[in-house]
């Protein structure tokens, strides 16, 4: 099957909402008046954000997710995608496989593929998301002041859990890292949390290098400090619920990595003013996501972690970056 045809076969769908979807050199989006586009990319590359052996449906999910995740870090609401393909061969079934997980997910979030790029090569997925947001009103990584309060949303670190596992790290009971591999490899953007938090939060991102490290982000860019405490994000991954065995006990140090820079979390981290907890709450019930207050920001710049005695821990979780030596 060539090129055309399998685009046309896959990844061709009657365009709602652009005005004009694949088959011409250009798509086309007619912003609405008084909104400002929203538009991120991510890259999956084979070997390095997944194993070749993944469920195809699971990685077109996922190449989907954590670009919505993006949009939702940014309180926009999901509009179309571009997908650029690199694949090794024309695999029919893979590709059927991929293109129907990816588009149970748009067609869950009513965001449409409009176009894209076909070629041959290594495996590697790259997909664009547009979305649109109320001029002025996206939620930025810059708006942390002190005093705010900081909060996750979701599970943390059982991701990091299953790549453990899967790398041959550690052992936890079948279903145990079943529940884990779910997280890791169909992660739930947050979408309509990202929208109810319009107005609400200060600033926002989306956890997809740990949770330490992508806070470290907002605090750059705010220029300001923050205090976790480890007593409240170390509940947060779904394994510390399971019971321990013989065979198993869930060592505490992993539960902290996992947690504080596991990575592939795909939640989202936001500050709000105390004076907005209520409506913070209220935002994470409209949206059916789960929300947890964790900390604090500080006017003194850095990032301090209490641990299980309340007392600064040392902090020297690395999160995950593709160029450190
Ligand atoms: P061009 O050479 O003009 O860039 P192509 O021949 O690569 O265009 O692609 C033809 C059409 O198919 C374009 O509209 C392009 O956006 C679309 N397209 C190509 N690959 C994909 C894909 N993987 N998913 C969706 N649309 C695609
Ligand atoms: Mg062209």
């Amino acid at each position: 099957m060539g090129e055309f045809d399998l685009i046309r076969r896959y990844f061709q769908r009657p365009v709602q909402r652009a005005a004009l979807g694949v088959g011409d050199d250009c798509a086309l989006l007619a912003p609405a008046p008084g909104m400002q586009l929203a538009i991120s990319s991510d890259m999956l590359v084979e070997g390095r954000h997944f194993f070749p052996d993944v469920n195809p449906r699971l990685l077109g999910h996922k190449a989907l997710a954590v670009n919505l995740s993006d949009l939702a870090a940014s309180g926009a609401k999901p509009l179309a995608f571009t997908l650029a393909l690199s694949l090794p061969r024309a695999d029919e079934a893979w590709i059927s496989e991929f293109a129907q997980g990816m588009f149970a997910l748009a067609d869950a979030h009513d965001c449409e593929l409009i176009g894209g790029d076909t070629t041959g090569g290594p495996l590697n997925i790259c997909i664009t998301v547009f979305g649109e947001v109320p001029a002025g009103q996206a939620l930025l990584r810059s708006g942390a002041r002190a005093g705010d309060e900081l909060w996750v949303s979701g599970q943390l670190g059982d991701a990091r859990l299953a790549l453990e596992t899967l790398l041959g790290h550690v052992q936890p009971p079948a279903d145990l890292l079943q529940q884990a591999r779910q997280r890791l490899e169909a992660p739930t953007p947050r979408v309509a949390l990202g929208l109810a938090l319009r107005g609400i939060a200060s600033s926002a991102l989306d956890v997809s290098d740990g949770l330490l490290g992508d806070l470290g982000h907002i605090l750059d860019l705010s220029k300001v400090g923050a205090t976790v405490d480890s007593r409240l994000t170390t509940p947060l991954i779904a394994a510390s619920a399971y019971p321990s065995s013989a065979t198993w006990q869930f060592d505490s140090k992993l539960q902290q990595l996992c947690t504080l820079a596991g990575g592939d979390d795909y939640e989202l981290c936001f500050t709000a003013p105390a004076t907005r907890h209520a409506d913070v709450l209220a935002a994470g019930v409209a949206s059916s996501t789960p929300v947890h207050h964790i900390g604090h920001i500080d006017a003194q710049p850095g990032l301090r972690v209490l641990g299980a005695d309340g007392q600064p821990m040392p902090n020297d979780w690395k999160s995950f970056d593709h160029f450190s030596s």
